[in-house]
């Protein structure tokens, strides 16, 4: 199952503008069903452990400090191969480098505010949605 699905997060830059919605039809229009969803804000703490993975990164304070900035939503979605469908579905990290179409060329503003997140590994998909959601308020 979990190999099916991924996790994403819409970043503070793009609920705030107003592309949550066009955000999700592209989702939902490449293919993905959405297991999961829900908005909410982060604590500098809380983004903290989610992005501990990182702790060590000269841009991990900033991380921190965006990323409670304001609210996002977090989602599980599933496809078949979720976790690399997503990556190339949103783009690479940078919007400078990311593909003609993809979510981060079209919606994100700076390497730090890149609109999406998409989990880089089926292990890290079930540990981020658990992050985030318990058994129950999943569909499925
Ligand atoms: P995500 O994990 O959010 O999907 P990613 O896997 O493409 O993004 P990571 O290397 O995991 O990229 O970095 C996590 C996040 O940290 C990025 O999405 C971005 O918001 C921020 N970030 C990464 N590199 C930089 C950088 N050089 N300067 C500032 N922020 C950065
Ligand atoms: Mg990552």
């Amino acid at each position: 199952m979990a190999t099916n699905r991924t996790f994403t997060m819409i970043k503070p830059d793009a609920f705030s503008a107003g592309n949550s919605g066009a955000i999700l039809k592209m989702i939902e229009e490449a293919g993905f069903k959405i297991v999961a969803m829900k908005a909410t804000q982060l604590t500098p703490a809380i983004a903290g452990k989610f992005y501990e993975v990182h702790s060590e990164r000269p841009f991990y304070a900033d991380l921190c400090a965006y990323m409670s900035s304001g609210p996002i939503i977090a989602a599980i979605l599933e496809k078949d191969n979720a976790v690399e469908d997503f990556r190339k579905l949103i783009g690479a990290t940078n919007p400078a480098d990311a593909a003609e179409g993809t979510i981060r060329k079209i919606f994100a503003k700076s390497i730090e505010a890149n609109a999406v997140h998409g989990s880089d590994s089926d292990e890290n998909a079930a540990i981020e949605g658990a992050f985030y959601f318990s058994q129950i308020e999943r569909v499925g």
